[in-house]
């Protein structure tokens, strides 16, 4: 059966959240009653909107804005598509057949806006434009929804800008926000406390290899490992299943273990690790760094020499510098993405050689590294494999402690070379 919230993988309950939110949104506006388009709409905020039911059951209300957090791969943005196909669902329940199911996840209904931030941040004029357009009546009698990927990524006076939305909703717009966290860092505070928040979890390896065959055609068995070898981590199974650069990668990591002969061998272990981080994390952004130079500098006109030259020079100069500013940043987050990702793999190597040790009957992470995994269970016993697990873990502790990544791999090595 088609389904709005079918690619939403292994997240039961934040949909069934969802899905009685929906509810609740058709049944407000049922009671202010579908007006035609060019109507201007239902009513004065507060009233009629979405807000009264949230009165009485707090799982069952309707609220003008939301926050989808979650680990990465987990589907923010997945279930904020599905969220509003629901929405303008002519059913209420994100059938996924009708019209506004279909135009919604298809990117293509009307009232439904999406931003995808193609630079580093979503900037104040483009968050004000939105805001307007958001306040328009829905053309399709429904809602007005504007889902905003990366919300951690907008601008402080974005932020600001959307804040005043958010505070004040006109009573047929719906906001969709997704990020990382509701941590401080990634949304700011007042805005996290006007919204609700939908979290959302690492799905389990059998829903992830289930949506890679029925979605991307994977063979069942390479889906099955993918999605085991990830740890449920939906667009990194996809990538391993397809991409030899990722499947080199991994083979590289789960390689370390054996490579550990000596000092010198940790030392180089620790090099060859940080090298592919940073090669991975280059590749990432060379594109997107190069497109946003250019779109900056022709959006300042390289060269004038008009009256005022001199002081948009000057503009531009602060402009540019900004931009290597925020890219340097961008690096540097990406660098430490991919050696966490790296650090997670190598983690689960010692968590399987540790399951096997004790005898545990736990499905392995590593389905293909498993003759590894037990020669190391044997060599280290349990005591030894959970030490060198700790040393990953501990890695990963002093890195997002600002540790200097170098460092912390090195001694990271050093710790699985002498055990
Ligand atoms: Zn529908």
């Amino acid at each position: 059966m088609p389904d709005a919230f079918a690619d939403l993988v292994g997240q039961d309950e934040a949909v069934a959240t969802l899905r009685r939110a929906a509810a609740a949104a058709a049944a407000v506006l049922h009671t202010a009653g579908t007006r035609p388009p060019g109507d201007d709409g239902a009513a004065s905020p507060g009233e009629g909107g979405a807000a009264p039911a949230e009165a009485g059951d707090p799982g069952a209300g309707m609220t003008h804005a939301w926050i989808f957090t979650g680990p990465p791969g987990s589907g923010r943005s997945v279930a904020a598509r599905a969220f509003a196909a629901a929405l303008q669902c002519v059913h209420g329940t994100g059938c996924g057949e009708c019209p506004g199911c279909h135009t919604t996840l298809a990117g293509t209904h009307a009232d439904v806006r999406l931003v995808v931030p193609e630079g580093l941040s979503i900037g104040v004029n483009e968050m004000r434009a939105l805001v307007l357009r958001a306040a328009s009546t829905p053309s399709g009698g429904r809602w007005q929804i504007v889902i905003i990927e990366d919300a951690d990524r907008l601008t402080e006076a974005a932020g600001n800008a959307l804040l005043k939305a958010v505070e004040e909703p006109p009573p047929r717009t719906v906001f969709l926000l997704c990020a990382p966290s509701t941590h401080p860092d990634d949304i700011s505070v007042t805005i996290r406390s006007r919204c609700r928040v939908v979290p959302l979890r690492q799905p389990p390896p059998d829903a992830v290899a289930e949506v890679l065959v029925r979605r991307d055609g994977i063979a069942p068995d390479v889906a099955r490992w993918a999605a085991a070898a990830t740890q449920g981590h939906v667009g990194r199974a996809r990538r391993l299943a397809g991409d030899p650069q990722s499947r080199a990668r991994r083979e590289a990591v789960l390689a370390v273990p054996r490579r550990l002969t000596g000092v010198g061998a940790a030392f180089d272990a620790a090099s060859a690790l940080i090298e592919a981080a940073v090669a991975e994390a280059a590749a990432s952004v060379a594109e997107i760094d190069a497109a946003e130079r250019a779109a900056l500098e022709t959006a300042l006109g390289a060269g004038g020499t008009g009256r005022g030259a001199a002081g948009a020079a000057r503009g531009a100069a602060g402009q540019l510098k900004e931009l290597e500013r925020r890219q340097k940043s961008r690096a540097t987050r990406a660098q430490r993405d991919a050696l966490d990702r790296a650090l997670v793999d190598l983690a689960a190597f010692y968590r399987d050689a540790l399951t096997t040790a004790l005898g545990a009957s736990v499905a392995p992470v590593h389905t293909d590294a498993v003759e590894l995994t037990d020669a190391g269970a044997r060599r280290w016993q349990p005591e030894g494999a959970l030490r060198r697990l700790e040393a990953v873990l501990a890695c990963r502790t002093a890195i997002e402690a600002n540790v200097k990544p170098r460092i912390a791999v090195e001694a990271m090595m050093l710790a699985l070379w002498k055990g």
